[in-house]
């Protein structure tokens, strides 16, 4: 399943049935920004919603945050952005188009020359953080940066959310929320955008016990992508070489998934030791170690990161999740999307719109709505109906016909399976609800 995806396949249906947008389209669009449309602001938020219960509800040392997306520019100072949060670029010398010096091959970075086959400028550094300015005047006081990941507003809150929460060490903080990233070459889709959302989850551990929890978390979030019924033989680990770790890290892998332009990060696990603890401890002058009651031994902890992409699990979704199939002699273009994550969970259909039908399944449909998200919908032949749904990827859809007038059962349609069962209307609730729990 989900081999079928191709990105121009994934691409017209997220615009098709609304998932995702090009932004600002009627005036010709913003280079690789995107905005969610009505079926992707549901995925989207029920992805959010399927980590943050993994990572909160299913944890209880791990607590939520949501931080300011500004902060104080000492924080890029002191957490090495201004200084190091740099890409080399180069161009390409006859089309003038850009690169991630890094994203190269070896023989294109030896040769000097661009996948397209013409000499490349000298690489030049360049920083990736967006700059503006806060308050009316626009001089060098007044910088601020928009952040480029969210974890430094777990670090600068360590002392904060300890203290008020009394949570010991370990524990760990998630949050979710937007980051941005001047990246120089954007594209994919929603792969990489200059405007992304993170979901990231800084686990706060005693030094010696670096290695240890490094190594549960790694478990942990591979297991995760399973649960969220992500095709297990497409994900993979990269443990990240001696020149690839970041200045910070003492180790690191990446969980990679296969999307249909090949592996790609998706996301990030690392080992940070206390380097973010002390520079801020360094930086603003004040101590941010933990004390340990029992023991009274004082240290500062060590960070355990675990860093997802949300908007990039979006697409890792619909690409896992996108199948076609022959049913009677028709390609049927189905999402296989884990029930928890479906827009929308119940399509509710009465076969006609006479004789009752269309009161009673409206009222079906009212009620059912308490619990899941449904779709009401009259309009059309039942079997464009299911289409429409198989493409958002709901999972069920009840069906309202004469014999419902008769004996009050509805058939309920599997989205994967097609198969249909004649429930009571009153048990449809029961069913569907015992069918989408989590694994
Ligand atoms: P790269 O080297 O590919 O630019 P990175 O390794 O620096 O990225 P991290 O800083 O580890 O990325 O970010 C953690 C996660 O945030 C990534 O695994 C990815 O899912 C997401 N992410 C990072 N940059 C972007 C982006 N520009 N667009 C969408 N998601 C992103």
């Amino acid at each position: 399943m989900g081999s079928k995806a191709t990105m121009d396949k994934i691409v017209s249906l997220a615009k098709r049935r609304g998932f995702v947008f090009q932004s600002s389209e009627i005036y010709g669009g913003l280079s690789s920004a995107w905005d969610y449309g009505p079926m992707g602001v549901e995925l989207k938020r029920r992805i959010q919603d399927f980590w943050w219960r993994e990572m909160t509800q299913l944890h209880d040392n791990i607590v939520g945050l949501d931080a300011a997306i500004m902060m104080h520019p000492r924080v890029w100072e002191a957490s090495g952005h201004v200084e190091g949060f740099v890409d080399l670029m180069v161009e390409d010398t006859v089309t003038n188009e850009r690169y991630r010096w890094d994203h190269l091959t070896d023989e294109e970075r030896a040769a000097k020359k661009s996948p397209k086959g013409n000499p490349l400028t000298e690489p030049r550094k360049f920083n990736l953080m967006f700059k503006t300015h806060l308050g009316p005047v626009e001089d060098a006081g007044s910088i601020v940066y928009l952040r480029p990941e969210t974890a430094q507003g777990i670090y600068v809150n360590f002392r904060n959310v300890q203290q008020t929460s009394r949570e010991k060490v370990p524990f760990g903080i998630a949050q979710v929320g937007k980051a941005f990233r001047n990246e120089i070459v954007t594209k994919n889709f929603i792969f990489r955008t200059c405007e992304f959302e993170q979901m990231e989850m800084q686990y706060f551990v005693h030094p010696s016990e670096g290695d240890k929890w490094f190594a549960y978390w790694k478990e942990q979030r591979l297991a995760y992508y399973a649960k969220l019924g992500i095709d297990t033989s497409k994900l993979r680990f990269h443990q990240h070489g001696p020149d690839e770790l970041a200045h910070y890290a003492k180790e690191a892998v990446d969980i990679q998934f296969e999307f249909p332009f090949g592996w790609q990060e998706l996301e990030g696990v690392h080992n940070r030791t206390d380097f973010d603890l002390k520079r801020h401890s360094e930086y603003c002058g004040k101590d941010q170690s933990y004390l340990d009651e029992a023991t009274k031994e004082r240290y500062i902890p060590y960070i355990i990161e675990t860093s997802a992409g949300l908007t990039r699990s979006v697409l890792m979704v619909l690409c896992d999740a996108y199948d076609e199939e022959e049913v009677e002699g028709e390609t049927r273009v189905v999402l296989r999307l884990h029930p928890r994550v479906a827009p929308v969970t119940l399509g509710v259909f009465p076969l006609m719109k006479k004789d009752g039908l269309a009161e009673l399944a409206q009222k079906l449909a009212a009620d059912l709505q308490e619990d899941f998200p449904v779709f009401y919908d009259v309009s059309g032949a039942i079997g464009r109906r299911y289409r429409r749904q198989d493409e958002i990827g709901t999972p069920f859809c009840v069906t309202i016909d004469g014999q419902t007038m008769t004996d009050g059962t509805v058939t309920v349609r599997d989205r994967d399976t097609l198969a249909q069962v004649r429930v009571a209307a009153t048990a449809v609730r029961e069913y569907v609800g015992s069918r989408i729990v989590v694994g």
